[in-house]
């Protein structure tokens, strides 16, 4: 059943990745976007070909997460009612051990992961809170459930998604406000490539004589945890790849 036809959806990180493939899969459902990332080129292609095939309206916003100014003004240029934010735009940077890595990184994952995520939520929170109607649904990981070595700030980012989205629920608790949360595996998206600087051959190793999972796939998740009836809450979805079992565990074809 399709509960999500008219809705209408903010997506962040849409210009590539889980977020790009769940923008297709709601302007197929009927939803009309509000899509975010920092390239702009990419989201106005995304707006013209989601538009043009699925005859849904495509708004797109290029702005820094990272810019609480930013996020204001975005939320702020919205006229409408906002029902869903899918709050997906985020990243890694580096692999190094906490004794070498770079305090740069570190912020620009904290920024990013925890404070973007922040920012667009206490804003998009108080107007559905008002409505006493609305879902916001976090991307986190299973970074959100295990830490792994060279992943410390990585790990306390997706571990921070994951205290956000329940203390959330929690603050809106009594309303009719929806709080939720994906924990992927590893996906196949431009996250290796962003994470190793653009290093294409390093970011190829993650994948290697593995099946990853798809953009797709989360997006599917998204999607159902969006399209339940109005009383059903999904708390959080942790998706592996059957090669994989943990963080650290990925079985690999010689
Ligand atoms: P991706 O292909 O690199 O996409 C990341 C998206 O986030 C891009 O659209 C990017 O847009 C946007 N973004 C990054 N920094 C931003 C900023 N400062 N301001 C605005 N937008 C920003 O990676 P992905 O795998 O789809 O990642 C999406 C989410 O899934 C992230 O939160 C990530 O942590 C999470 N995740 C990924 C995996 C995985 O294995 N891939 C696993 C678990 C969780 P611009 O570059 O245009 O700004």
């Amino acid at each position: 059943m399709n509960r999500l036809q008219g809705k209408t959806a903010i997506i962040t990180g849409a210009s590539a990745g889980i977020g790009k493939s769940t923008a297709k899969l709601m302007a197929e459902t009927g939803v009309d976007l509000y899509i975010t990332g920092r390239r702009e080129e990419k989201l106005q292609q995304l707006k013209r070909d989601l538009e043009s095939e699925y005859g849904v309206t495509v708004t797109t916003a290029a702005f820094d997460v990272q810019n609480s100014e930013a996020c204001s003004k975005f939320i702020g240029s919205i006229n409408e009612p906002v029902d869903i934010l899918v709050n997906n735009a985020g990243m890694a940077k580096g692999t190094d051990p906490v004794y070498s890595a770079s305090f740069e990184d570190w912020n620009t994952m904290i920024d990013t992961n925890i404070k973007g995520l922040l920012y667009l939520s206490r804003l998009i929170s108080a107007k559905m809170k008002e409505r006493n109607y609305g879902h916001i649904i976090n991307v986190g990981s299973i970074a959100g459930h295990e830490s792994y070595p060279g992943g410390v700030v990585y790990t306390a980012t997706k571990h921070a998604v994951k205290a956000i989205t329940e203390a959330t629920k929690k603050d809106l608790h009594g309303t009719k406000v929806r709080v939720s949360m994906v924990s992927p595996g590893l996906v196949e998206t431009e996250f290796s490539e962003v994470r190793f600087s653009g290093d294409k051959e390093k970011a190829d190793q993650v994948y290697k004589g593995m099946q990853p999972l798809m953009a797709l796939d989360i997006a599917e998740i998204i999607l159902f945890t969006a399209n339940r009836p109005e009383h059903v809450n999904i708390m959080d979805t942790i998706v592996f790849p059957v090669d994989q079992s943990s963080s650290t565990m990925v079985h690999r074809d010689e």
